[in-house]
């Protein structure tokens, strides 16, 4: 086993480093407070390549492997856990299904501005007002074939990225009779007849990245915007999930980094009974566990990435990393807050908002329940 990062490897690690460094974490704060993407950052992601980490070369895209991707998610989340949110969703929720299950003609049409990010970001609509978990049993938007076009009705909730994409992969039911063989990926351009796309939810944490609810009237997209088969579209999302959560782990491993970054150095300088806090073995052992949990965090990313870009099964290794990884990351930014003490719980420490924005990793790509629920089927079968 070799845990040394390629040359490449590095390289990139380094760029996408001091990209964040100058465009992401000075702005972090503001655009929290205000609820504001980060436009400007966004539009030098794309020749960087961090707008086409799943988009082959041919198709204008960076094309890196799974590693590569989770480590650049874990800088970015080091900077800003909302603009991280926001380009895994491009990458791993909206483009990943069409580099999967996309035809040559798909990929040719939609990848080269998805890669620059020059008409909008791609966004992957699941959830529903009514369903998050239970897709087969609660996705209602379906979609009917009328000649040559889809026309799809319904609504969708909680989409990262709606706001500010160019298309949108939609999960819709063609088949009445419901099982697991009555849903299909459709991409739906954001600029179609009868698609409304509301103003970004108001939420705790993730808060430069906007998650907008939509409805569907009466949509028509042509018939070759169907993703793949019809019928695959429960089977498709289960494996785009898969790689999504390796992402979500990773931006959980840099929130939890930047948290014990800042605990650190707060400990360093605040005295209390004549020492600094880090001589008080109760902080040094807090420490102590956020620097072990985030290690053991990091491996479990790297193995599953490691297994997806080996072309070997990674689904439940995928769902432990990101489980172990988001609930570890509410931990660690939960201990920095205490470390901080009183300071920990103001608004003018960057603490709070790590906190804010790790606690959506143990709910967003499949919560902790549902992990569990994998992992065990997994493990016990
Ligand atoms: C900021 C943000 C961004 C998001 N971005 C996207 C996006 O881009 N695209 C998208 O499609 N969705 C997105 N979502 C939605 C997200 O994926 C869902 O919220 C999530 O899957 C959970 O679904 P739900 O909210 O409907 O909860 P529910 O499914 O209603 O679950 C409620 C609670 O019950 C638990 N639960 C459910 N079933 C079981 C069970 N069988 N056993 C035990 N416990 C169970 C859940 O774990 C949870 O604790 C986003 C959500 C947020 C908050």
């Amino acid at each position: 086993m070799n845990f040394k990062l390629t040359e490449e490897q590095q390289m990139w690690r380094k760029a996408v480093h001091d990209f964040c460094e100058q465009e992401v974490k000075p702005r972090a704060a503001e655009l929290d407070a205000s609820a504001e993407f980060n436009t400007e950052a966004f539009q030098k992601m794309g020749p960087l390549g961090l707008l086409g980490m799943d988009i082959p070369e041919e198709y204008g895209g960076a094309g890196v492997d799974s590693l590569s991707s989770a480590i650049a998610l874990m800088e970015l989340g080091m900077a800003c856990g909302g603009t991280a949110l926001s380009v895994v969703a491009h990458n791993g929720l909206g483009c990943a299904p069409i580099s999967l299950f996309g035809s040559e003609e798909q990929k040719r049409d939609w990848f080269p501005t998805l890669a620059m990010g020059t008409n909008g970001l791609a966004a992957l609509a699941l959830t529903e007002s009514g369903t998050g978990s239970d897709l087969v049993g609660g996705v209602k938007t379906r979609a009917e074939l009328e000649g040559d076009e889809w026309v799809i009705n319904g609504n969708k909730a909680w989409i990262t990225n709606a706001g500010v994409a160019s298309l949108i992969v939609t999960l819709c039911r063609t088949d009445s009779a419901g099982g697991s063989r009555s849903l299909s990926m459709i991409v739906v351009p954001t600029k179609t007849q009868g698609l409304h796309i509301h103003p970004a939810e108001k939420k705790m944490g993730v808060r430069a990245s906007p998650a907008n609810a939509l409805t569907y009237e009466n949509v028509r997209v042509p018939k070759d915007h169907l993703l793949g088969e019809a019928g695959r579209g429960l089977h498709q999302t289960l494996e785009v999930l898969d790689g999504g959560r390796i992402g979500i782990g990773a931006i959980s491993i840099g929130l939890a980094q930047a948290a014990l970054q800042e605990a650190i150095g707060y400990a360093k300088e605040r005295e209390t009974f004549g020492v600094p806090l880090t001589q008080h073995q109760a902080i040094q052992w807090m420490i102590a566990d956020a620097a072990t949990h985030i290690e053991a965090a990091r491996l479990l990313i790297y193995q599953a990435a490691w297994l997806k870009d080996c072309g070997e099964p990674f689904s439940r290794e995928a769902s432990i990393a990101k489980l172990f990884a988001s609930e570890m990351a509410e931990q660690v930014c939960r201990n920095a807050i205490q470390i901080h003490g009183a300071y920990g719980y103001s608004r003018d420490y960057p603490i709070e908002r790590m906190y804010r924005d790790a606690r959506l990793m143990t709910i967003g790509e499949g919560t902790s329940e549902i992990q569990r629920m994998v992992i065990a089927k997994r493990v016990v079968s």
